[in-house]
Formats: structure tokens, sequence, C-alpha cells
């Protein structure tokens, strides 16, 4: 029996291709395990509910268990376990770090799409396994989520045209479910600030610097912009705790395609100002078209470093 798991601060992407890959895997006779190492955002909540789907188990630890990553290939992204867990495979559209060596060779899908559940379909494709009406519906939010609906540059023609097809089976509007997700995204309520700086932050280690970036992506910016002030005091404290040299958070406008980038000291804010090439207003950094940590926000930081 092996475990299929997603990353920290798990993303619809994650949950949902922990969820259809587990399927996959029992339709080619395997016993597997769906689970999760972190806590369910508002949009997955959403998503499962309208699907009807409970989330995967929660795992405090993956040592000593076998385990295939989704939507992610590195430690850093990993949970708890991971040096001590048997990695048997990886279906992921990031960055490759590197850090994953095995004794035996080992299943290992990486494509630059747009995400993961965009590789699910192809999987399903290719073995010519039936999609149901569920699963279609779960596959297709991953799309719209990690795509910002087609609109961040991630996006890849493949994306837009499975995510119609994936529309067609689950007959379902992509506008009107884009909507709903992201307002649920959106709704801030009951988290402190704290939690949402965290809540989709990833850290990365280039030439030897350290860098955490947290990203909240947002049809409703501003209840978050006015929280500024709180954000700024929070942003050294949780720098200090994770051991990083710089720590940005960005606040991502969904609908008007574009971000507003918290910088904390003298540090950041020249790592900013150089990378995107922009001044700093306020202690922040107005970033117009720019909605993507992986294909923009991230490789404009580690160009200056
Ligand atoms: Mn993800
Ligand atoms: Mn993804």
């Amino acid at each position: 029996m092996f475990y299929i798991c997603g990353h920290k601060n798990p993303d619809t992407d994650s949950i949902v291709s922990v969820i259809v890959m587990k399927d996959y895997f029992q339709k080619l006779g395997e016993k597997v395990k769906a689970i999760r190492i972190g806590k369910i955002n508002k949009e997955t909540e959403f998503v499962l509910q309208q699907a009807k789907i409970k989330p995967p188990a929660m795992v405090k630890s993956l040592a000593k268990k076998q385990v295939f990553l989704v939507d992610h290939n590195e430690f850093e992204q990993a949970g708890n376990g991971i040096e001590k867990a048997e990695i048997i495979g990886v279906l992921d559209h990031h960055r490759l770090s590197g850090d994953i060596k095995t004794a035996f060779p080992i299943y290992f899908h990486v494509e630059p799409v747009g995400c993961t559940a965009t590789l699910i379909f192809k999987l399903f494709q290719e073995k010519n396994f039936a999609l149901n009406k569920n699963s279609a519906f779960l596959l297709l939010s991953a799309i719209l989520s990690d795509t910002l609906k087609f609109n961040s540059p991630t996006t890849t023609k493949e994306d837009i045209k499975i995510a119609k097809k994936l529309a067609e089976i689950c007959k379902t509007n992509i506008n009107k479910l884009a909507e709903k997700m992201f307002k649920a995204k959106s709704d801030i309520s009951g988290i402190n600030i704290g939690d949402l700086i965290l809540m989709d932050f990833k850290k990365y280690d280039e030439k030897n610097i350290s860098f955490g970036i947290g990203v909240c992506e947002t049809v409703l910016p501003e209840p978050i912009l006015e929280k500024k002030q709180e954000i700024l005091k929070l942003l050294p404290q949780i720098k200090k705790q994770k051991k990083i040299d710089l720590i940005f958070f960005a606040v991502v406008d969904i609908i008007k395609q574009q971000s507003y980038l918290f910088v904390v000291s003298e540090k950041e804010r020249s790592v900013a100002e150089k990378g995107f090439n922009k001044k700093t207003k306020d202690d922040l950094v107005f970033l117009p078209k720019i909605v993507s940590r992986k294909k923009q926000i991230a490789p404009g930081i580690i160009k200056v470093l």
C-alpha cells in the first residue's frame, strides 16, 4: 500500500489531484490511500462541498511510508518525515529542486503545464479510463484555481483545451464556477492575518540566500490592504520563525490582474525594486500584470540574488 500526497498548505490542485489519482491507481489495481498534510482552504472546501466529497485523511508524518507525490517535488513543500519516506513516484508541474534521490528508478512525470490536474486528465486518456462527472468537476476546479481561470502566465493551450473538455463532461459553466471559487477563496472572515500570510507560503534557497513568499489571491484586495500595519508587524516575526533572510507577501488581485508586494525592510525593498523595476510606495511595491509567484514573482526576486 502506498500514500498519495500533495504539498504543505494544500491548494485545490494538491487536494483534488490526490483524490483523483487514488481513483486512477485503484483502476490499475493498486492499494492506495489519499492523504493530506495541512488544513483545507476555503476555496477547496467549497469545491469539495459541491462535489459532495470528503477531504483526504490528514497525516502528521510521512516517515517510513511509501509515498507518491503530486503537485510538488521539493522537500521544503513536502510533509514532515519526507527524508525518511520512500518516494515511489512524482506527478508535478513545478521546477525541479533536485531534492529527491532514490535507491531505485521511480515514476517521475513533470510537464510545464498550468496544473497537475491537466496531467491527470492525460493519464486517464492514455489508459482509456472513463472520468466520472465528479472527478471531471474536481479536475476542472483545480485548473481554474491554478491558472486563475486561464489568466496566469503559467496557463498553456493544453490546460484550456482540457478544462473545456472537463466542463463538458461535468456540465459546468466555467465562468460561473470560477466566480464562486474565487469568492470562496477571498473570504478572509475568521482567518487571522498571520495565518493568511502563511496560507500559501513557499520557501526558497538561492545562492545561499533563503527567502519566503506568501501569496494571497483574492477578488477583494482592499480588506487585506487595510490590514497593512498588522501585516508589516507580523512579517519580521515570521521571517525570524522561519529562519529566512528575506520575506515577501503578495496580495494578488485576480480581477484586475495585478499585485501588491509588501516589503518589510531595506533588504527586501532593494531586491523588489531591482527585480521588478518599480519604486516602493508606503511599504508596497505595486506590480501591474503580475499574478504568478512561480513564473513572475519568484523569478523576479531570484534574478536579483
Ligand atoms: Mn499547488
Ligand atoms: Mn498545481
